[in-house]
């Protein structure tokens, strides 16, 4: 018995039947005695939809307004829920991000958790409720609601686990856990018994969305244990945790793809001191956040300086760099956004030569252009087209020996 926080992403709840398997699971973790902390996501495809409704009313919508209209799905949900369980005869109540006292910072659309005042939560679970909250959602200092990000329902329930010190957060899925890769583009992906905070970093800001990057930060700096499963059997799942004796020790523990960048290359800057930060800064003034970045060596004095940054991005850094080619004294800018970014992970990683070589040779026998790296201790990525992505995920995935038997 203890207290366990539950989150339900959007094909969990994707409809008034797969609602009520939900609250048959909920009513069997809290008839063992546990108490329950419920968070839930949109019915699948809802925040699309909410987005795109915006975006024919307005051509570029008001970001407060764009929040309110968003958090709307997650309120759908939680009110849904929290009906049906009383309907079924137990105590829940359903709280809003800002009723449960989700603070964020104001950045609209991506905000992040401050703190999350526990009073309110606590009370309901002293009284036996079901407390069925609204993720993706909060609200800043003057009561603006505000959502986290897409995909920001994971990190709803990681801080409020935090903030409760719950015993455990489970993140029920469609898929049985965190795979070796995307068991949706990789079909001899395996699942993973117990993964480390390090690499479950790694390999969420890297692509696999599984869970948001944010929320294995918090459950990292809180030491939370976050159990990842699906909601449609009773299988175990992952456990995401501090590293220990008894995970697996592979160089390489997973692979993953992420479409979410964009390039952009600045032809001919010359050779000067002070050229880089006259590109990097008025990027940084404007929020744009830049991955990777490379440097051609000189010719005649030239070269050419390219980098990636998030696909949504692209046009206002293209507009920002088509202002500076001639303040540089560079030749053009030219971009491409069918671009995929491939990794491979894995603190085995540390202290093995060759992964490296590995990669980029079998990115080779595919015919596959490497058109940027980056590394880092615990993985390499690489930029290739966007069309070989599924397929660079297949072949490293075998090539690092993480095929299913
Ligand atoms: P939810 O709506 O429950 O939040 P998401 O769609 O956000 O679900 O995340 C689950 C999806 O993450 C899976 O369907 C799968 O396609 C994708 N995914 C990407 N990489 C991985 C991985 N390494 N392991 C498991 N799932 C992954
Ligand atoms: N509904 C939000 C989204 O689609 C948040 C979430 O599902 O985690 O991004
Ligand atoms: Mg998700």
């Amino acid at each position: 018995m203890g207290l366990i926080v539950q989150k339900y992403g959007g094909t969990s709840v994707g409809d008034l039947d797969k609602i009520g398997n939900v609250a048959n699971r909920i009513i069997k973790t809290y008839k063992a005695g546990n108490d329950v902390v419920v968070v839930l996501s949109a019915m699948s495809g809802v925040t699309d939809k909410l987005i795109a409704m915006a975006q024919k009313a307005a051509e570029k919508p008001d970001r407060r307004e764009l929040d309110v209209l968003m958090a709307t799905g997650e309120q759908t949900t939680a009110s849904l829920m929290a009906m049906m369980l009383i309907g079924m005869g137990y105590p829940a109540v359903s709280l809003l991000g800002h009723q449960a006292e989700v603070r964020t910072d104001n950045a609209y659309g991506n905000a992040r958790i401050v703190n999350i005042g526990t009073d309110r939560i606590h009370q309901f679970i002293n009284g036996r409720h079901i407390v069925v909250i609204a993720g993706f959602q909060g609200a800043e200092p003057n009561g603006n609601i505000t959502t986290l990000g897409r995909g920001g329902s994971d990190t709803s329930a990681a801080a409020i686990a935090a903030a409760l010190q719950a015993d455990v957060c489970e993140i029920y899925t469609d898929v049985d856990g965190i795979y070796t890769a995307d068991p949706n583009i990789c079909s001899q992906a395996r699942k993973i018994e117990k993964i480390s905070y390090e690499e479950t970093l790694e390999m969420a800001s890297l692509g696999a969305k599984v869970l948001q990057i944010r929320s294995v930060e918090f459950a990292k700096k809180f030491n939370v244990p976050v159990h990842v499963r699906s909601s449609f059997n009773e299988e175990e799942g992952t456990m995401v945790m501090n590293a220990d004796a008894e995970m697996e020790r592979l160089v390489v523990s997973g692979v993953t793809s992420d479409k979410n960048e964009a390039r952009l290359t600045f032809k001919k800057v010359p050779d000067q001191p002070g050229v880089a930060a006259k590109i990097f800064t008025p990027l940084a003034e404007a929020s744009i956040v830049v991955d990777m970045i490379i440097q051609t060596s000189p010719t005649d004095g030239h070269n050419d300086i390219t980098f990636t940054v998030p696909r949504g991005d692209y046009e206002r850094a293209m507009a920002i760099g088509e202002k500076i080619v001639a303040d540089l004294g560079a030749d053009s800018i030219r971009g491409k956004t069918d671009i995929a970014k491939v990794s491979v992970i894995g603190v085995g990683m540390k202290n093995h030569s060759g992964v490296a070589a590995k990669m980029f040779a079998t990115l080779a026998a595919e015919n596959i252009n490497i058109r940027l790296i980056s590394t880092s201790e615990i993985r390499i990525s690489c930029v290739i087209d966007e069309k070989y992505a599924e397929l660079a995920v297949r072949v490293l995935h075998s090539a690092f020996g993480l095929d299913a038997e």
